[in-house]
């Protein structure tokens, strides 16, 4: 048996040609027009291929590869004898050894018995990565995994498997759950140590689709600098160079105490950590900084380990407007009475304040308990607002707004814990604080210490804001009418749930503030407040319009129509109009690379799959969202709220929408209409490039033609799992398999004329490959013992013309035999290394492309050059590729298959994974490849007998 797997390694590797990357990507390149050189090459292995999958094909490759062994290596009749047995089990049964079958196939199956050998089970490969979903910009190492469901995969294997495979070293920072959701483990990389900022992972097991981890790693990089600096040396290079340095106190990060006085003057130590210069999605460089937080600033310091010059220095508020210039005006505090409140903007509402000696303090003391703060600026301190009579009924303390933050907070931490089961910001209950500053325009989240602050807006800066030409809103007339006259505070329900999403964000890991990342968590930010406003706000406020209670009318961004917005326009469509380029530095000038501005796409397909819609997107592509194909407010809300986890500090918008369905698929179903709805409205919005693929399963005829002759292959479909069943000579023969898995079975005929069954790994060659080397010793042992005959027996020859000859016949099959041990093994190792690689290119990396941008573009210009034509194949819509005058082929994107899909009879040739160069090039599922491969007889069904297919029974049709 260790024998037949042998040869059908060589057979795979000596008589199979190779498809590398580097040829496929030549060849895109390469104009049009002129057929290159590469390009006939390109084509000769295309059908090599073609050839190589045909069953019939693969048996005659094997005949003669073995006629081939025969003339030229092991001359002794023993091993000739072996090479036949070989053979002829090779041609049965396709390689493989021997394996029961499973329980329940046994309970599907037929009746008839199975011969079964007993034989070892192939050893499961440990850890194997099913596919790459895409691969990372910035990093070696995937951005996301999905692994086979055989694997049994947990956190902790997971963890190893990213040290084995990747060399990165993970660990635990939390672990969550998200109302009714899945457990989501989250890692962060550490190198030598110390931990690496903004690095994440999430591993989690959906119920339906099995393990997976998604997050950003680096490759261990090398040092940069030394550790030379103590902490308290890098304080003092702090002190040096801040204002009023010498005022700083140095403490340890810590949750503040509730309701205490914050001492505004302390500098928060927080450790070593490696530290990108640049942090973006070029391949980046770290350095080993110890790192502060200015609490009187919000301002994070990273200090060089080694010379003790300022690293980075950076605001680290999660700032909700884009940076306006602030300006003196209100006073902050006041006396006042009642309990139920006299709110600014909801009316009278019920609030719980605190008593504390002669006063009440605003701060409820419920969980988690919630208080109010102004800054003292006199003092240097934030204290909590108070009232000795509880009736709160200051004029000039309603004007802060701090009645309505006290109770929006509430309201909102009510949402979040009554309609996703989590409790507070961060699941643990722990205390919120809110600071109220009336000299900061605006509101922000702090995630450095977990805090709020919000301001006011003046007509003045509203004024300055409608006159100001480089505000999209700007120059109009009246787009703020009604907000004049008065200066309003940022209080309203859907900024403070906006405020307190960021928080929940950031308790779950948190992302980039700059560039798609950042927009993302501007986005889910604005989303989760519609959704809460939605549920809680008593005024029935429109919850597509954020900030409309100070904008009156218009709000600063309306979700339902982002290019309407009103303090700047937002784009509807992916890198469409008004979308801001992510290129380039990301600063407070362009709003870090447009985090309010992109949002907009998001925010258009929340509104999307919410309310459905029709419309033309900026890439000219129709589509239409018909009325009750959406989903509620509530469980586009939920959807949003479980992908969070999913999320890392680099996650795009792409990463996202994969994110979204990958939960949507778990929480309506696959192939749902709300699942379909949510994908297709990602098409809407151009963040995928085509609208879904037809949903269910599929059975379909595979036709190969060549040199006139043509066979045909049945493929049967159902969910994850593939049954592929061809007709020889030799009888029917099937492969069955799972897309997550690492093993195939295949049933082929056997000598009795029964059926058997055999497992074995998809990357055969890997398999292969390490059964070689066990066998090698054997096979040595054997040369040996027939050299050793062969001696002996020339020994005890006396005649010597014989011994003559059998000397001779020793030193020829010596000679041969070394030339197979100096020569042809090593080349054969070579070649099964090479084959049993995974090929895991990305399409960014296929298009030549190294910014998710212009792989985009280059992915529209790699259709603008090759389709030739659009029509309906076996009735799916299909583009027609002409690479040259001799190839092409038509692709739909109406069935939901890849290429590879098809290349079970070859397992492990192009190695696993998805990143397969073909299933890039081929831009959809191949329907026609010029004459030579033809799908037809698609139905987008199961077969009435899967089960029985998808089984070790001999059914194959
Ligand atoms: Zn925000």
């Amino acid at each position: 048996m260790k024998r037949t797997l042998f040869f059908l390694s060589c057979v795979l590797l000596l008589g199979l040609p190779t498809l590398s990357e580097a040829q496929l990507k030549v060849n895109r390149k390469s104009a049009p027009q002129q057929k290159t050189a590469e390009e006939k090459e390109q084509e000769e292995l295309l059908q090599k291929y073609q050839q190589a999958m045909h069953p019939d094909t693969l048996i005659k490759q094997l005949d003669l590869q073995l006629s081939e062994f025969k003339k030229q290596g092991l001359a002794t009749p023993e091993l000739i004898q072996e090479f036949e047995k070989a053979r002829e089990e090779i041609r049965k049964q396709f390689g493989g050894t021997r394996q029961p079958p499973r329980q329940e196939e046994v309970a599907e199956s037929e009746p008839e018995p199975l011969e079964i050998a007993a034989a070892p089970t192939p050893a499961q490969p440990e850890f194997e990565v099913a596919f790459d979903t895409q691969s990372n910009p910035a990093s070696e190492v995937p951005l996301s995994v999905r692994f086979y469901t055989e694997a049994a995969m947990n956190a902790a294997k997971f963890v190893k498997w990213m040290e084995k495979q990747h060399k990165v070293t993970l660990r635990v920072t939390d672990s969550l759950q998200t109302g009714d959701g899945p457990r989501y483990v989250h890692f962060q990389q550490e190198v030598d140590g110390y931990v690496v900022e903004g690095t994440r992972f999430t591993f989690t097991v959906q119920p339906k689709t099995g393990a997976f981890a998604t997050g950003m790693a680096f490759t261990p990089f090398t040092k940069k600098n030394q550790l030379k600096l103590s902490e308290a040396q890098a304080f003092q290079k702090v002190q040096a160079v801040v204002s009023g340095g010498s005022a700083l106190r140095l403490t340890k990060k810590t949750t503040t105490a509730f309701a205490e006085p914050i001492a505004l003057a302390s500098c928060q130590a927080e450790g070593l950590a490696w530290v990108q210069k640049d942090p973006g999605i070029s391949r980046p460089e770290f350095w080993l900084c110890h790192r502060f937080y200015l609490m009187k600033s919000d301002e994070k310091i990273y200090i060089n380990a080694e010379t003790g010059e300022v690293f980075r220095r950076e605001n680290t508020l999660l700032e909700c407007l884009p940076t306006i210039q602030p300006e003196q005006h209100l006073p902050a505090s006041g006396p006042g009475v009642p309990a139920r409140v006299n709110t600014l903007f909801y009316g009278v509402q019920p609030i719980a304040t605190l008593q504390k000696d002669t006063a009440f303090l605003l701060a409820d003391p419920q969980t988690p308990r919630i208080a109010v703060f102004y800054t003292d600026t006199l003092q240097g301190v934030r204290q909590p607002f108070w009232d000795k009579s509880n009736s709160w009924a200051n004029a000039a303390l309603r004007e802060t707004g701090s009645l309505d933050v006290h109770w929006a907070y509430r309201q909102v931490a009510n949402y979040y814990y009554t309609r996703h089961n989590w409790m507070g910001t961060d699941n643990l209950a722990s205390d919120i604080h809110i600071f109220y500053d009336p000299e900061y325009v605006g509101a922000s989240f702090n995630p450095n210490d977990f805090t709020f602050k919000y301001g006011v807006i003046s007509p003045t800066i509203i004024d300055n804001l409608a006159a100001d030409k480089n505000w999209l809103g700007g120059g109009r007339s009246g787009w703020m009418k009604g907000s004049l006259g008065r200066s309003k505070p940022f209080a309203s329900l859907d900024v403070c749930a906006h405020e307190f999403t960021h928080a929940v964000v950031e308790s779950m890991g948190g992302m980039n503030r700059a560039g798609e990342s950042g927009a993302l968590n501007e986005a889910i930010a604005d989303v989760m407040a519609a959704a809460a406003e939605a549920a809680i706000d008593p005024m029935g406020s429109n919850p597509w319009l954020i900030a409309e209670k100070l904008f009156i009318g218009t709000g600063i961004r309306n979700l339902a129509t982002p290019k309407s917005s009103t303090i700047q326009a937002q784009p509807d469509t992916f890198e469409g109009k008004f979308w801001i380029e992510n290129s380039g530095t990301c600063d407070s000038g362009n709003d870090r690379c447009g985090i309010h501005v992109n949002s907009g796409v998001i925010a258009r397909w929340f509104y999307l799959i919410c309310n459905g819609g029709m419309g033309t997107n900026d890439f000219n592509e129709k589509y239409s969202l018909k009325d009750g194909e959406q989903v509620s407010i509530d469980e586009a809300a939920k959807l949003v709220f479980q992908t969070i986890p999913l999320l890392h500090p680099a996650s795009d918008f792409e990463h996202f929408s994969d994110m979204t369905l990958e939960v949507a698929n778990n929480l309506f179903g696959k192939c749902s209409k709300k699942a379909r709805a949510i994908e297709y409205a990602w098409y809407a919005v151009g963040v995928r490039e085509d609208p879904p693929a037809r949903c269910g399963d599929w059975t379909f005829d595979l036709v190969i033609s060549m040199e006139g002759q043509s066979s045909t292959i049945n493929f049967f479909v159902k969910d994850e799992r593939m049954v592929m069943t061809t007709q020889s000579e030799d009888g029917p023969t099937k492969v069955y398999t799972s897309r997550h898995s690492a093993l195939m079975t295949a049933v082929v005929r056997n000598e009795e004329g029964g059926y058997e069954s055999h497992t074995l790994p998809k990357n055969i060659l890997k398999y292969n490959l390490e059964k070689m080397d066990e066998m090698m010793p054997e096979m040595e042992k054997q040369a040996e013992e027939e050299f050793a005959q062969m001696r002996r027996s020339i020994a005890a020859e006396e005649d010597p013309a014989a011994r003559a000859m059998k000397q001779k016949a020793l030193n020829q099959s010596m000679a041969e035999y070394e030339r197979m041990r100096a020569e042809t093994l090593p080349e054969m190792r070579k070649n099964m290394e090479e084959g049993s690689k995974e090929v895991n290119i990305s399409e960014s990396e296929f298009f030549g492309a190294n910014s998710r941008k212009s792989r985009r573009k280059a992915k529209r210009e790699f259709d603008k050059q090759f389709v030739k034509g659009f029509g309906e194949v076996e009735g799916y819509k299909s583009k027609h590729y002409v690479m040259n005058e001799g190839m092409d082929w038509w692709s739909t994107h109406e069935i939901p298959l890849k290429f590879s899909d098809l290349s079970l009879l070859a397992p492990g040739f192009f190695g696993s994974g998805s990143g397969l160069p073909l299933d890039h090039y081929m831009r959809g599922f191949p329907l026609r490849f010029g004459q030579m491969l033809k799908i037809t007889k698609i139905r987008n069904s199961a077969a009435a007998n899967f089960e029985q297919l998808y089984s070790s029974s001999p059914v194959f049709r």
